[in-house]
Parts: structure tokens; sequence; C-alpha cells
């Protein structure tokens, strides 16, 4: 007897999600490989949540690292092998049944390197391996009409990179790709406070106060939040009250650097399908798109109305699922 299973991987910068056609999403991990450096080729011993979990609480051979982090597959054995174990984790069916995979990886991986992930994944025993554009299975997964002859766009913000892109008619009609993402603003929230306060913090405190109270324009309800971290003056503990306005404050540059990349977009759009995303807006996704207030930013600057889709962070897995469910 022949099974045969169809699953869809979204292989993000920050996070990665596996969705199989008939169950839906059944994994999220953060993108996170954990790796024993004392052998040679390097030894991986967990993926995911376990590996992430593993930093700061493992002897000193074990290292965590985020293959994918800057939108580029920094390091291929590590990338492969979370890939396998993923695939291994979601395939249910007998090894010799007809697996198919759709993947989708982050625009700025080359050519090389798509190649190994489609290589990692037969190696995990896929049978039919395909490749999906970034904002096509976002624009995809957001519900939006990308076979119409009509133009969308999709702005979506992950970790390590942030994607602007026109569809239409099934197609990428323009697109641009920044490394300024979810991680650049966890890094410009570090230097923010380490220049003003003296306070040095790591990058999981800057991303908890990014999410608790970080937004691109003002809020209702805005606040304040302790922060701790260690005083480099004297090497010790310190902690201070951080601001809402300030996180803002600390945000900027890094959220004009989107919106140029918005307006770019919107320039090398040929006119008639300026004009539909005039009418349809713009649409966001990935887990960036839920900082306070940037929709509404969007807006003000650039004069289009802006949505944020549902469930923001499962865009591009949904995208692939229903590529998946359609072609059968
Ligand atoms: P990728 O597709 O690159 O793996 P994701 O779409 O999973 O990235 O988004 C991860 C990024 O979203 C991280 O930088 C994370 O800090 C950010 N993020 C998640 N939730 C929020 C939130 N509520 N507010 C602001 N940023 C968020
Ligand atoms: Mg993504």
């Amino acid at each position: 007897m022949l099974f045969s299973q169809d699953i869809g991987i979204d292989l993000g910068t920050a996070n990665t999600l596996v969705f199989v056609k008939g169950k839906g999403i059944i994994i999220r991990e953060p993108s996170v490989v954990a790796v024993d450096q004392r052998y040679s080729p390097v030894r991986v011993v967990a993926v995911g949540s376990e590996a992430k979990n593993m930093i700061g609480r493992t002897p000193g051979s074990i290292g965590a690292v985020r293959p994918l982090r800057n939108g580029v597959i920094a390091d291929f054995d590590a990338t492969a092998e979370m890939l396998r174990k993923f695939i291994r984790k979601a395939v249910t069916a007998s090894p010799f049944s007809k697996t198919r995979v759709m993947i989708c990886v982050p625009s700025g991986v080359t050519e090389v390197e798509r190649r190994a992930v489609n290589d990692a994944a037969k190696s995990a025993g896929a049978r039919y391996v395909s490749l999906i554009e970034q904002p096509m299975a976002a624009a995809i997964g957001a519900g939006l009409p990308v076979e119409a002859a009509k133009g969308s766009m999709i702005v979506d913000i992950g970790g390590g990179t942030a994607e602007v892109a026109v569809v239409a008619l099934g197609d990428i009609v323009t697109s641009r790709s920044v490394k300024v993402a979810g991680d650049s603003y966890d890094e410009a929230i570090i230097n923010y406070i380490r220049r003003k306060y003296s306070l040095l913090i790591g990058e999981r405190t800057a991303e908890d106060i990014k999410i608790q109270i970080g937004s691109a324009f003002p809020y209702e309800s805005e606040g304040a939040m302790n922060v701790k971290g260690r005083n480099l003056v004297d090497g010790l503990p310190k902690d201070v009250e951080v601001t809402s306005e300030e996180i803002r404050e600390a945000l900027k540059d890094n959220i004009s650097q989107l919106l140029d990349a918005v307006r770019t977009t919107l320039e090398n759009t040929p006119p008639e399908l300026a004009a539909d995303i005039i009418d349809g807006g713009i649409t966001l996704t990935g887990g960036g798109a839920l900082l306070r207030g940037l929709d509404k930013l969007i807006e003000k600057e650039v004069k289009i109305p802006v949505t944020i889709s549902d469930n923001p962070l499962d865009c591009v897995v949904e995208g692939t699922g229903i590529c998946l469910e359609k072609h059968h």
C-alpha cells in the first residue's frame, strides 16, 4: 500500500513551523540548533526549543546557534540536521511512502543553499521537494487574492529579515528584502539602554521589553518596565525603569528603514497595480507585525490602509499548506 503525506515547512530565521496536510500545524519551534563542539565535524545534540532551553545550562562545549539568523544559511550542516529532525518528527507514514515537502526559505538564501535545503529534505525521507518564495507563501497564507489580475502588497517582518513584495497573477511583481527586522529591533534596544543607562542587558531581555512595551506609534496605556542587567561602570547588577516612549525612540531608525523599503517597493510598482494597492491596502505578516502601532505608523507615512493578518506568525506555513491542498 502506498501512503502519501504532504508537509509544508516555514524555515524561518527565528521560528520553524511544520504543517501536515489533514492535521494542520504540528510543529512550532525556534530555529535553534545545539551543537557539541568537542567533535569534528560538530555534533548536533538538540534542535528547536530543546536546544534553546540548553543555552546557559550546559557544559561549555555545547553552544546554541541560529543557523539562519541573518536570512542566509550560516551553518549548512546545522540547518540540514534541524530540517531532518523536524521532518522525521512530522512523517508518520512508512519511510517508503510518497512524502511531498514544500519548504519556504528566506529570500536571501542563494541557489546553492536552496539546493542544500532540497538535499537535506530528501535525505530525511522526502520523495518530492519544492521550494516556495517567502512573500508568495505569506500572501497566500494571509488570504490575499494572489492569482487575481490585481496587485496585493505583503510586508512580512521576521527575526532576521523583513520582506516587502507586490504580488499579482500568481507571481511576485516586485520585492525588497532588508536585514533589519525583529533581531535588529532587539539589538537597537540593547544599544539604547547601554548608551543611556550604562546598563548591559541580554538578547532575551531586549526581546521581552520589545514585546511588553515596544511600539512604533504612541498607544493608549503606555507603560514603563523595570529592566535588570549589569552596570557597565562597576560590573554589578542594576535595574532601571524604561518607558514605552524610550523604546519607541530606540526603534526609530530601524522602523524608518522598513518604511523606506515599503516606499521603494511602491515606487517600483506599475501604476495599475499601485492603484489596486491603494484599494486593497497593505497586509502585515510575521512576528514583527505584532509590534504595537506599526500598522498605524505605516498607514500614516504612506497613506495606504494597513491590515495585520490573522495569526501573523502562522501565515507562511499556512500558505504552504494551502498550496499543498490545492495541488492534489
Ligand atoms: P521568522 O519568520 O524570521 O522566523 P517570525 O515571523 O517567527 O520570524 O517572527 C519572529 C520575530 O517576531 C522575533 O524577532 C520576535 O521578537 C518578533 N515578535 C514576536 N512577537 C512579537 C510581538 N508581540 N511584538 C513585537 N515583536 C514580536
Ligand atoms: Mg517568516
